[in-house]
């Protein structure tokens, strides 16, 4: 490929001398493309004087039938970026069900499909096809994002073009109805003005069954007064497009889980709300097959680890009296490793069980003193490996609290070792535990490298790191684990932190009357 800075200011030379006609400004804009990907297939599909496809303006030898941009409005590339306003790859035609089956399109090969907004709607597509399956990677995509821009910008300044912005909105529900993607329309209060025939086919219903219905007939799980970061439905902006993840009831009383991405519009003169639903079913059953097997895999993991640990710790007793201490160093580092093990394929499993929403439902009461001690006695052998002094700050009489307690153990080691992990040798850690009214609230405060302003909220999110330079190894699951397990304990979890001087990671649990679960028990 040329130079991309070369190639988009010799595009942006030639459309300026393309003296504002629009057939101009398509056919050099393809024509550079063309040489500038290496392939001849590329076309610009323009919406812009009739309700369907006007121009369809292709450089090469294919494609040239009207026909076959229309199956690709209807049934594939082109329809797909009309209505979702954005990008869309296809890295193997040959597979993708976005490629329609049609006698004059390639069967084999990639395909990219870029939207040229014109006002609110796409004034037109550009598309460009190669050979070669994969071929449009991330840079060839950014490039082409650029050079569909400027063609956006040159189109709409063309002379053909100019003041025909209401031109789009005229086509909108010519195409409303064929469109690939199920489209429902209401009004502003959320009552069914229209359905497509794919969403009509979706749903079961004829559309004058749904007609003048309240959208909640169909999406009886969304609130239309809190449809927009808590606004009603009233109050959309025009233009803003809200996603949304939830269920669609059919006729026949199934419920398709879909994403639905709701956009305000005005459309001659009249003002609509359009509702675009992506069965996103299969994705669902993918996640969870995926959730079920890593659930499976470490649970799996438990077994052969609790052995190992067990024959480490028999091994250590057996030798108690070996004189020799690299074994039993040895010995007492495959102890820690294997517990370490055991508590981040616990922490993970905690993981996808918090995140479905599970309770904790083996709660004890636990003096704090007690669990905090427990946690400070196993990170110990740790810190002195890394030259750290340990500051233990916890008063013996604090009151209980009712917690699961090897969750809990684990989300204080976990803040431990982190310290531990990210202060210089040499340096101090403190644990403190305090009363706070209803709360207990503790601390774990280090000397380390500090955390940037602007990632102390997302260290808490699953695999955000830090980029610290020579940072130690972590794959950004242990604040995750912490977070979701301090909060089904009813408490919360931050950090207070100073670059270069350090942080103070707190979490509060409540002092809590004890819950009325069979399960709990007193430790
Ligand atoms: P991991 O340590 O495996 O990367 P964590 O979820 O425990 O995952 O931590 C997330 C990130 O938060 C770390 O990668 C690090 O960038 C930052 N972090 C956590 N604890 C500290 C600390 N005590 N001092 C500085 N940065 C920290």
């Amino acid at each position: 490929m040329a130079q991309p800075f070369q190639a988009l200011y010799d595009l942006a030379r030639d459309l300026h001398h393309s003296h504002l006609d629009a057939r101009q400004i398509a056919q050099t804009a393809l024509q550079h493309i063309a040489d500038l990907i290496g392939t001849p297939q590329v076309g610009l599909v323009s919406f812009r004087n009739q309700p369907t496809i006007q121009d369809a303006l292709i450089v090469g030898h294919t494609l040239t039938g009207q026909a076959v941009w229309q199956t690709l409005l209807t049934q594939g590339l082109i329809g797909y970026v009309y209505y979702d306003q954005r990008i869309v790859i296809i890295h193997d035609i040959c597979t993708d069900s976005r490629w329609p089956n049609h006698p004059e399109l390639p069967q084999t090969g990639s395909a990219i499909g870029l939207p040229l907004l014109h006002g609110q709607f796409v004034g037109a597509v550009l598309m460009v096809l190669h050979p070669e399956q994969e071929f449009f990677d991330a840079d060839k995509v950014e490039l082409l994002a650029e050079i569909a821009d400027l063609v956006a910008v040159a189109l709409n300044n063309s002379l053909d073009y100019r003041g025909t912005a209401e031109q789009p909105e005229r086509h909108y529900f010519t195409l409303f109805d064929h469109a690939i993607v199920p489209i429902i329309l209401t009004d502003p209060n959320g009552e069914i003005i229209d359905v497509n025939q794919h969403a009509s086919q979706l749903l079961g219903y004829f559309p004058h069954d749904l007609i003048g219905q309240p959208i909640s007939r169909i999406h009886p799980k969304l609130d239309i007064n809190t449809i927009h970061e808590g606004q009603p439905l009233t109050d959309l902006p025009t233009n803003h497009e809200s996603t949304l993840q939830t269920e669609l009831y059919t006729h026949a009383k199934e419920q398709i889980p879909v994403l639905v991405r709701v956009r305000r519009l005005s459309v001659n003169g009249r003002d609509i709300i359009e509702w675009l639903q992506q069965d996103i079913s299969a994705q669902m059953t993918l996640e969870q097959l995926r959730r079920d097997l890593s659930a499976m895999i470490y649970h799996d993991l438990r077994g052969p680890l609790h052995t190992l640990g067990g024959s480490i710790r028999k091994l250590s007793q057996l030798l108690a009296n070996y004189d020799d201490p690299v074994v039993l160093s040895l010995l007492q580092v495959g102890l820690r490793s294997s517990r370490q093990l055991r508590r981040m394929v616990d922490s993970l499993l905690d993981v996808q069980r918090l995140e479905e929403g599970n309770r904790i439902l083996n709660l004890t009461k636990q003096a704090p003193d007690v669990l905090l001690t427990q946690a400070y006695e196993l990170v110990q052998p740790l810190a002195v490996e890394a030259e750290i002094r340990l500051h233990y700050d916890v008063k013996e009489d604090l009151p209980s609290i009712y917690v699961d307690q090897d969750m809990m153990t684990r989300v204080i080691i976990n803040l431990l070792e982190n310290a531990i992990k990210y202060t210089p040798s040499g340096e101090t850690i403190a644990l403190i535990a305090k009363s706070q009214d209803n709360y207990l609230m503790i601390c774990v405060k280090d000397n380390g490298p500090g955390i940037p302003p602007n990632m102390v909220d997302k260290i808490f999110d699953k695999f955000n790191r830090v980029n610290y330079s020579n940072a130690p190894k972590g794959v950004g699951l242990g604040l995750a684990f912490c977070r979701l397990a301090v909060q089904a304990h009813g408490g919360e979890i931050w950090v207070e932190s100073k670059l270069n001087h350090g942080s103070d990671f707190y979490f509060t649990l409540p002092y809590l009357i004890a819950p009325q679960s069979p399960t709990t028990k007193e430790s």
